[in-house]
């Protein structure tokens, strides 16, 4: 028999990697708090969250005893014609949690079926609110919003999938990237070109998405809220529904509990998932506001009903657990431990300011990015951070960590002292 990595590297596939040639894996056998134990026996600080989403850390007693009271009622029931408190409980915490004026939600079971039902609702919305024209999108260069076919049209266009499903995706219109850092001065300047799409395009354009305040997976960058709320302005003016897609950013991780707070808006629709349930299960929910709903629900200009309805929608145990994550998340004080994350990130990762071949260094809440001149060696540089035990991994220029709210001020140490000096060896 084969052993199990063997197994693994013939058979398995990972996250953007290939069958052919695929890149290292390390094998975790258990996780705890903020450590991730692997199968050999060495213990790596976790840097990462599980991609933004454990945020208590692992193998938590609130959260695993959630899930097993959940089990012991019913592990899931259809959404369809059928409803249960774990839903209930849950809409009643995000309707509570999130901007004023969000009032409907729709759960989903990913990230990117959230931010398809999100671009499905703005389409039918408009056409409810008789304006069957605006079909299409509008969103900012350098975004990330998912994998699947109307995410992947908004993403980045360049980094992005783009080149390779072109013939399948949608045309959307794209401005470019906000540049005014989170801290520096907003000028009008910035949003100047958006301002002429939408004046061009508006009959079209059924919303603008955007990542609030942090563009993710499109390259880590920090924008100011000046420019989310002249964004909020330009969609009023011209009948654009404003998407903010908070999946990453959403429950505390950007000093917020959710990055549109930043800018003090709200948006029409809003995407929320990963920490959703602190990371045990996946999850996602698309929230709107009682117009975008009753517009989309519209009998006559439409078929009446929002068209999507996945399998295991509202899913009892995810739905139990989120809620437990959300109650956690209230009664830790998540703001200090965010708060305690940012100084500790930006003390321990400014040294790397001054190495060669880094090109930036920057931290909001619990997010810090050491940006480079060029790619880094993935299997490489993983390497040197799992023999320093942490965990983090890099994608392109950015080699970046967004901890568990949990990890402790030595942990923090630890993690940042290792980054660095990976980085200065990874760019002598
Ligand atoms: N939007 C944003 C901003 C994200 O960061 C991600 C995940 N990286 C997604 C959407 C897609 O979520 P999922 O991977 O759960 O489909």
């Amino acid at each position: 028999m084969i052993s199990d990595l063997e197994f693994d590297k013939q058979h398995l596939w990972h996250p953007y990697t290939s069958m052919s040639d695929p890149l290292p894996v390390y094998q975790v056998k258990r996780a705890e708090g903020c450590l991730l134990h692997l199968n050999d026996g060495r213990q790596l600080i976790d840097g990462m969250s599980s991609w933004w989403a454990a945020i208590h850390g692992y193998n938590h007693p609130v959260l695993n005893q959630a899930v097993t009271d959940q089990l012991k009622k019913m592990a899931h029931v259809m959404f369809g014609g059928i409803t249960h408190k774990p839903a209930i409980e849950l809409g009643r915490r995000l309707i509570e949690l999130s901007p004023e004026g969000l009032d409907c939600c729709f759960f989903a079971d990913s990230g990117s079926v959230a931010v398809e039902v999100a671009m499905k609702m703005a389409i039918q919305a408009q056409a409810g609110m008789g304006r069957p024209g605006k079909t299409r999108f509008l969103t900012v260069r350098n975004g990330y919003h998912g994998d699947t076919f109307g995410a992947m049209s908004v993403c980045d266009p360049e980094t992005g999938m783009h080149q390779h499903f072109s013939t399948m995706l949608a045309n959307q219109y794209f401005a470019p990237a906000p540049q005014c850092a989170f801290a520096a001065d907003y000028t009008s300047e910035d949003t100047s070109e958006i301002a002429v799409l939408l004046k061009l395009h508006s009959t079209e354009i059924a919303a603008l998405i955007i990542e609030p305040i942090v563009q993710g997976a499109g390259g880590m960058r920090f924008y100011h809220p000046a420019y989310l709320r002249e964004l909020r302005r330009l969609c009023d003016r011209h009948q654009v529904l404003l998407i903010c897609d908070e999946i990453a950013t959403g429950f505390g991780r950007s000093g917020k509990l959710f990055a549109v707070e930043h800018a003090g808006i709200c948006p029409d629709i809003m995407c929320v998932g990963k920490a959703l349930t602190g990371g045990y299960m996946t999850l996602a929910a698309t929230l709107t506001s009682r117009a975008v709903a009753e517009a989309t629900s519209d009998k006559e200009l439409g078929p009446g009903v929002l068209m999507h309805g996945p399998t295991f929608m509202a899913n009892p145990l995810a739905c139990s657990v989120a809620c437990a994550s959300i109650d956690l998340l209230i009664t830790n004080d998540w703001h200090s431990q965010v708060m305690r994350i940012e100084m500790a990130l930006r003390e321990g990762l400014a040294p790397a300011q001054n190495l060669e071949g880094v090109r930036d260094v920057r931290c909001l809440g619990a997010i810090g990015v050491i940006e480079l001149d060029n790619t880094v060696n993935m299997a490489a540089i993983q390497q040197r951070f799992v023999e320093r035990g942490i965990w983090v991994r890099p994608f392109g220029k950015l080699v970046y960590s967004m901890p568990p709210f949990i990890i402790s001020d030595q942990q923090l140490t630890q993690l940042t002292t290792a980054m660095v000096a990976s980085i200065a060896e990874e760019v002598p």
